[in-house]
């Protein structure tokens, strides 16, 4: 059994614990850091670009973000965008599409109106479009047979949109790691943390053929961030609902990510059509929203560590009770079961995408195999309520846990900041502010809103 030691130890080889390597080995002065990841390579599960909707999600039209909450995540997402385009410079990596919010039907073209009149100051680049207005950017959401469509339509536009293959800039989080001078980095892919054992100065994490010794250790282990944490006698007032998240394909339709309204009770974006970074002749639909009781998509193994950090009882059962007796949650949540069922699945995922094209026919989709991740929605127990956003278990003791649902990829950098500031007030290092403003033209510490309130999609 090889034993090491390091100053911070982080779990998880996704793009939130690749963000932490990189702002901790080029903006501190921690000497050395170690990532270790269960499977043989980076990015394997909700981080890679097949399992998310490639969206750099900035607050425009995200329906159910208030301005205040746009104005963080749009300071949040730039992070992302700077890395993206200044390190990384590829636009396979990070491209500029556009982006729309489509309002079909009265209620929806009023909603979006107000949201523009209101956004516009925040988002200087969005316009307003009229039907003929998105008729001359995406004909197919516009015109059935060369005619504009029969309901009322409007839309936000901003061409300043991104789409990001958050698989590769996890990768290039560790590629930069990597080259900060004077700092050991090792990275060790096939480990999995199987145990966490508190010691006099820092903590043990036990592998299979490796124990490391570290002076403080970060859990971004996606969907099993809360397990991980639960073991250790953590985050019990939580418990984790994974949510799965399917997807389309149709040929090319659009040239730009056209989002919908969404529904405000709940913490996923409605059905969106977007280009796809690994297949420029297709857009994906989607995603759906299923709950399933496992913690990774294809991995039935992962169903036990569900059931522990599901952690069931009358309260959850209350939150549960609550959720499906409202007749808008109780709908959608049928609606998704269907979509994933054979034959009817297509059928009926059709009806949600007609909304965006409504000239699309049912031989036009194509489940997408293999797309697919989990979103790890989290139930606040005491307080019987689904939160809506992220959740981090920090309690100043050498330990963090990070639980990332959506848009955790476009914040995670936000979110890596926030740790940074955290575990170097705690082994009293230095951040190089001055180098981070630099780079970033934003602060190295900011003060964070409430974690739950921090944004979902
Ligand atoms: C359908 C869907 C659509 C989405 N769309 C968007 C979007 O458009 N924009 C956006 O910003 N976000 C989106 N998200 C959310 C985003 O994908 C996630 O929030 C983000 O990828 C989470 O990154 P992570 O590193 O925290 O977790 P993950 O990418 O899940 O990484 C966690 C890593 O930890 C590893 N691990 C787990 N346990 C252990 C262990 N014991 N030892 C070692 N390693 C371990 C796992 O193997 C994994 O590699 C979407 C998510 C889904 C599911």
């Amino acid at each position: 059994m090889e034993r090491s030691n390091c100053d911070v130890l982080i779990i998880g080889g996704g793009i939130s614990g690749t963000s932490l390597l990189y702002l901790l080995a080029r903006y501190t002065d921690i000497k050395s850091l170690c990532l270790i990841e269960k499977y043989d390579h980076l990015d394997p599960l909700n981080s890679n670009a097949h399992n998310n909707s490639q969206t750099l999600h900035e607050g425009d039209i995200e329906t159910n973000y208030s301005l205040e909450k746009a104005a963080h995540v749009k300071a949040a997402s730039g992070l992302t965008k700077t890395f993206a385009l200044k390190v990384l410079k590829d636009d396979t990596i990070i491209r500029r599409y556009g982006k729309m919010l489509l309002g079909v039907g009265d209620d929806e073209v009023a909603k979006v109106t107000k949201r523009h009149a209101e956004f516009k100051e925040l988002f200087p680049t969005i316009e307003l479009l009229d039907a003929q207005g998105i008729a001359d950017l995406e004909p197919n959401v516009a015109l059935v047979d060369g005619s504009l469509r029969e309901e009322p339509l409007a839309a936000i536009f901003n061409p300043e949109g991104y789409a990001v293959d958050y698989g590769k800039v996890t990768e290039g989080y560790v590629a930069e790691a990597r080259k900060a001078e004077g700092k050991d980095v090792d990275v060790h892919l096939s480990t999995e943390a199987k145990h966490i054992k508190k010691v006099d100065d820092g903590y043990e994490v036990e592998c299979k053929d490796r124990t490391i010794h570290a002076r403080f250790v970060v859990v971004s282990a996606g969907a099993h961030s809360l397990l991980i944490a639960q073991k250790m006698g953590y985050g019990d007032n939580l418990s984790v609902m994974p949510v799965t998240g399917s997807f389309y394909f149709a040929p090319k339709v659009l040239d730009r990510k056209v989002y919908t309204v969404q529904n405000d009770k709940l913490p996923f974006a409605a059905i969106h059509g977007d280009p796809d970074l690994t297949a420029p002749d297709k857009t994906r639909f989607g995603p759906t929203a299923l709950v399933l009781p496992v913690l990774e998509r294809h991995n039935a193994k992962t169903a036990w560590g569900f059931m522990e950090s599901f952690n069931f009882d009358d309260d959850v059962a209350a939150v549960l009770w609550e959720l499906m007796k409202d007749k808008d949650i109780h709908n959608f949540v049928y609606r998704n079961l269907g979509y994933e069922l054979p034959y009817y699945g297509k059928r009926s995922f059709l009806k949600a995408a007609q909304k965006i094209i409504p000239s699309m026919k049912a031989h036009d989709l194509e489940f997408a195999k293999g797309y697919t991740g989990i979103r790890p929605q989290l139930i606040e127990k005491k307080e019987r309520r689904l939160m809506m956003g992220a959740a981090k278990i920090d309690q100043s003791d050498g330990i963090i846990f990070n639980m990332t649902p959506s848009p955790g990829a476009t914040s995670a950098l936000d979110n890596a900041r926030e740790d940074m500031n955290s575990i170097a007030s705690q082994l009293g290092s230095t951040i190089d502010s001055a180098g981070f403003t630099e780079f970033f033209d934003e602060p190295a510490s900011v003060e964070q809103p409430e974690m739950t309130g921090a944004g979902h999609l």
